[in-house]
């Protein structure tokens, strides 16, 4: 998962108009609310890189992009047409996350539209207000929420990919992994191919081109700055996939835990640690 910037009060024409042309509806939750907030698939799949909102992987290449309600429709049926509360999602984690929406508190759900002069209060509607904040949801929004501070990386125990732990205080990060089903086997082992076996290739030849010349710490730093300058690049690179856990093996403790074990000489693989503190010191 990585943090959207999307304008909330910017929202597709097409939205508008559903919205407006459907306004009683929202309001009575009438059920004649259609498929028309699909409209806005094209440029919630711009603005999130082609990527799920949940998982952040490429979905295009082999299936449909599903408009999903962050809030489910079911419940916050007034929020069908929402700008702020429709983000695309892969098909599986459509699938997994389905209706799913607890609240730390399920006292404070808020269980029916807000009106103001008898119509719909839009502002009350947009995801960032202070009234749909303070229902404390456990799935994180990412346009709302910094994943950074919910999510972070651990190694599976037998190296079978990577897994995805919560590490705020509330849980919000482990809820939003388990109700998203994050650490599917799928996925791990997505994260390692994708993002870590590149890494262990380039840095296996240059281990490789290196120990015949005798490897020394010295030597390799140098030949290794390109494989560190590329990981930052990739880090910043919002189009990769899995972007949050590139930037997190930047973190020296994390790269010793995460990438590292996959080194299989214990020597070479002190060595590398020892490079790549010289260029991460975080
Ligand atoms: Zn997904």
């Amino acid at each position: 998962m990585r943090k959207v910037d999307k304008n909330f009060n910017v929202a597709p024409k097409e939205l508008i108009n559903c919205a407006e042309n459907n306004e009683k509806e929202l309001l009575e939750n009438r059920h004649v609310i259609g498929n028309c907030y699909k409209k806005s698939r094209s440029k919630l799949e711009e603005l999130y890189f082609e990527k799920c909102a949940y998982c952040e992987t490429e979905y295009l290449k082999n299936t449909d992009t599903w408009v999903e309600h962050y809030r489910p429709q079911s419940v916050y049926y007034w929020l069908a047409y929402e700008w702020s509360n429709l983000i695309p999602t892969c098909p599986k984690c459509n699938r997994i996350k389905k209706a799913k929406f607890p609240l730390i508190n399920s006292q404070n759900r808020i269980v029916s539209p807000p009106v103001r002069d008898g119509r719909l209060d839009k502002e009350k509607c947009k995801a960032d207000c202070n009234e749909l904040i303070g229902e404390l949801p456990y799935v994180l929004h990412p346009e709302i929420d910094n994943p950074e501070e919910f999510l972070d990386f651990e190694l599976d125990k037998n190296k079978k990919g990577i897994e995805i732990t919560g590490i705020d205080i509330l849980g919000r990060g482990k809820n939003t992994t388990e109700i998203c089903n994050l650490n599917r086997e799928s996925l791990m082992l997505d994260r390692q191919s994708k993002v870590i076996d590149n890494i262990i290739q380039l840095i296996e030849f240059l281990l490789h081109t290196n120990v015949k010349e005798g490897l020394t710490v010295q030597s390799f730093t140098g030949l290794f700055s390109f494989i560190v300058r590329k990981l930052k690049e990739d880090a910043k690179n919002e189009k990769l996939e899995h972007t949050l856990l590139r930037k997190t093996i930047l973190k020296t403790n994390k790269f010793e835990q995460i990438v590292c074990p996959y080194i299989k000489n214990v020597n070479q693989r002190k060595i590398v640690i020892k490079a790549f503190k010289k260029f991460c010191s975080n």
